[in-house]
C-alpha cells in the first residue's frame, strides 16, 4: 500500500497489449446517422459509436493470459479437457456439486425454470432481471419483487440497497403456501436497482427464513465479484476476508446459481447452471442436451470454456476490483457536480442518470430518457441506454396517452476493462456540454413500433 497520500488515482491495473481503433466522427456526421436510425441507438452501427456505454454485458476485454486459453481448447464433442478445467474451477471458487455450462445465463434460466417451476408457482428474487422474470412467466409462474424499500428510492443512500425485504419474503411464503414457492432467489449485484449489492447479513437472514419452509436459495450471480467486492469494503467483519472467500461464503449459502458469464467471467459469451441437487442435475442436463448440447459444451466451444475458467479466477483479482468500482465513482462523482442527479449511491457496473429531474419541462410521453441518450450520441458519439417510458411505458386502455415506467433513466454501463480514465473524462466533458444546453432540448415522439420489447426496433420523430 502506498505512503505517499498525495497519490490519488487509481490506475488501470493493466497495460494495452492489443487494441481495436475507434472510428472518429463529427457532430454532422452523427446528425445523419441519428436520422437514419430514426433516433433509435439501437439502430446505430457499432462502428459510428465512440464510447459505447450501452450495456457491460459481454462487451468487456478479454487478458492475454485468456487469450493463450483459447489456444488450449479441446473442441472434443464429450469429455473434453477444457470442460474438465472449468468444472473444476467452477467447483473450487464457488464449491456446488454440479457444473452446467450454456451459452449464456438466459439458456441457464430457461432450463432451471423448466424443471424447477409448473403453473401458478411463485418466485420470489430481491428484483428480477427482465430475462429471470420472462423465464418464469413463460412457465406461467410468477415472479416477485421484494427489494427493501430503500432499494426502490434513487435517493436514498444505502450500502447494501439490493437487499430483499426479509419481513416481505415471510408474508409472501405464509399467504401462498410454501408449497407453491419452488425456489427464492436473489440477483447478485441487485441490476435492476442500479447495480446495488446484497449484504451477507441479507443472504443469511433470507436463507433462514428459508430453511423454516424447505425453500431451496439460488443466485443469480452474473456480478457475484462485485457483489463480494462491496461486501469487503461495507460488511463490518470482512475487510481481512479475501474476495475469493467472501465468494466461497456467499455461494455457501446457496443451493446453486445461474451465471451470465458476460459479466464477471470477464468473457464475451457463455454462461453456467450449478446446483448440489443430483435429481435436479439429471433434469437440467436432459434438457440441456435437446437445446444446448452435450453437458461438457453446453452451446459453447472448448475455447470459450477456457477462456470462461480463466476469466472466473481473474476477476476476483482485489487491483481490478478496486480499479472496477473506482471507475463507477469516479464517474458517478463527477456527473453529480456538474449537476445531474443519479442513482446512489454508484453501484458496481453502472450509473444512470434520472432524465426526469434533468428534463423536467420533457413530460414521460415526450420521453425525457431518450432525449437524453440521443443528446449524449449527437454531441460526443456516446452510446448509453434508455431505461425508461421506452422500455416500460405501456398502452393505456381506453386512452391516447400511455402509463409512463417508475422512472426516466439513461445508463451508462461500463464494459470491463475497456476504456481507460481518459475515455471516461471525455464522457464527463461531453454530459458538462448537453447539462449546459439541457433546458433547450426537446422530446421525442414514437412513430412506429413493434408490440413486444419495443425499445430495440421502434421508430422517433423529434416533437
Ligand atoms: C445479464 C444478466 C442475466 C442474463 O444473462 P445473459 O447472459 O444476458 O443471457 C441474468 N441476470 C442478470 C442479473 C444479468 O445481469
Amino acid at each position: 500500500m502506498s505512503t505517499d497520500l498525495s497519490i490519488q488515482t487509481v490506475i488501470e491495473p493493466f497495460i494495452i497489449k492489443s487494441i481495436e481503433p475507434i472510428h472518429m466522427t463529427n457532430r454532422r456526421d452523427r446528425e445523419d446517422f441519428l436520422q437514419q436510425a430514426h433516433y433509435n441507438l439501437f439502430q446505430i452501427r457499432a462502428r459510428n459509436v465512440l464510447i459505447d456505454l450501452l450495456t457491460d454485458s459481454g462487451t468487456g476485454a478479454m487478458s492475454s493470459e485468456q487469450w493463450a486459453a483459447v489456444m488450449r481448447g479441446d473442441e472434443s464433442y464429450a469429455g473434453s479437457e477444457s470442460f474438465e478445467r472449468l468444472e473444476a474451477t467452477v467447483r473450487e471458487l464457488f464449491g456446488f456439486k454440479h457444473v452446467i455450462p450454456t451459452h449464456q445465463g438466459r439458456a441457464a434460466e430457461r432450463i432451471m425454470f423448466s424443471v424447477m417451476c409448473k403453473q401458478g408457482d411463485v418466485v420470489p428474487n430481491n428484483t428480477h432481471f427482465d430475462t429471470t422474470r420472462a423465464n418464469i412467466e413463460i412457465q406461467e409462474a410468477e415472479a416477485v419483487d421484494l427489494v427493501i424499500p430503500e432499494g426502490e428510492n434513487p435517493q436514498t443512500i444505502h450500502p447494501f440497497k439490493g437487499n430483499m425485504d426479509v419481513e416481505k419474503l415471510k408474508e409472501l411464503i405464509e399467504k401462498t403456501g410454501s408449497e407453491k414457492i419452488p425456489l427464492c432467489m436473489i440477483t447478485v449485484t441487485n441490476n435492476s436497482v442500479g447495480g446495488q449489492p446484497v449484504s451477507m447479513e441479507n443472504l443469511k437472514a433470507v436463507r433462514a427464513v428459508l430453511d423454516q419452509y424447505s425453500i431451496p436459495l439460488y443466485l443469480d450471480a452474473a456480478r457475484f465479484a462485485e457483489n463480494a467486492y462491496f461486501i469487503k469494503l461495507r460488511e463490518p467483519g470482512y475487510e481481512h476476508k479475501t474476495v475469493q472467500e467472501i465468494v466461497r461464503e456467499m455461494m455457501d449459502i446457496a443451493d446453486g446459481c445461474t451465471v451470465s458469464a458476460k459479466k464477471d467471467g470477464l468473457v464475451n459469451i457463455g454462461g453456467l447452471l450449478c446446483t448440489n441437487d443430483d435429481a435436479l442435475a439429471q433434469k437440467e442436463k436432459d434438457l440441456l442436451i435437446l437445446t444446448e448440447g452435450f453437458p461438457t459444451y453446453g452451446g459453447l466451444a472448448g475455447r470459450d470454456l477456457e477462456a470462461m475458467s480463466v476469466g472466473l479466477q481473474e476477476v476476483l483479482d482485489e487491483d481490478y476490483l478496486k480499479y472496477r468500482l473506482a471507475e463507477t465513482q469516479y464517474l458517478g462523482e463527477r456527473l453529480v457536480k456538474i449537476g445531474f442527479q443519479i442513482i446512489q449511491p454508484p453501484g458496481g457496473h453502472a450509473i444512470y442518470i434520472d432524465a426526469a429531474t434533468t428534463l423536467p419541462h420533457i413530460p414521460p410521453s415526450q420521453y425525457p430518457g431518450q432525449t437524453l441518450a440521443v443528446e449524449f450520441y449527437r454531441a460526443g458519439g456516446i452510446r448509453t441506454c434508455e431505461i425508461g417510458s421506452v422500455m416500460f411505458g405501456k398502452p393505456a386502455e381506453n386512452s391516447p396517452t400511455e402509463i409512463p415506467s417508475q422512472l426516466e433513466l439513461v445508463r451508462l454501463a461500463l464494459p470491463r476493462r475497456t476504456y481507460t480514465q481518459s475515455h471516461i473524462d471525455y464522457v464527463i466533458e461531453i454530459a458538462r456540454d448537453v447539462f449546459n444546453r439541457k433546458d433547450k432540448l426537446t422530446g421525442f415522439k414514437i412513430i412506429e413500433q413493434s408490440p413486444h420489447l419495443r425499445h430495440f426496433t421502434a421508430k422517433f420523430a423529434p416533437c
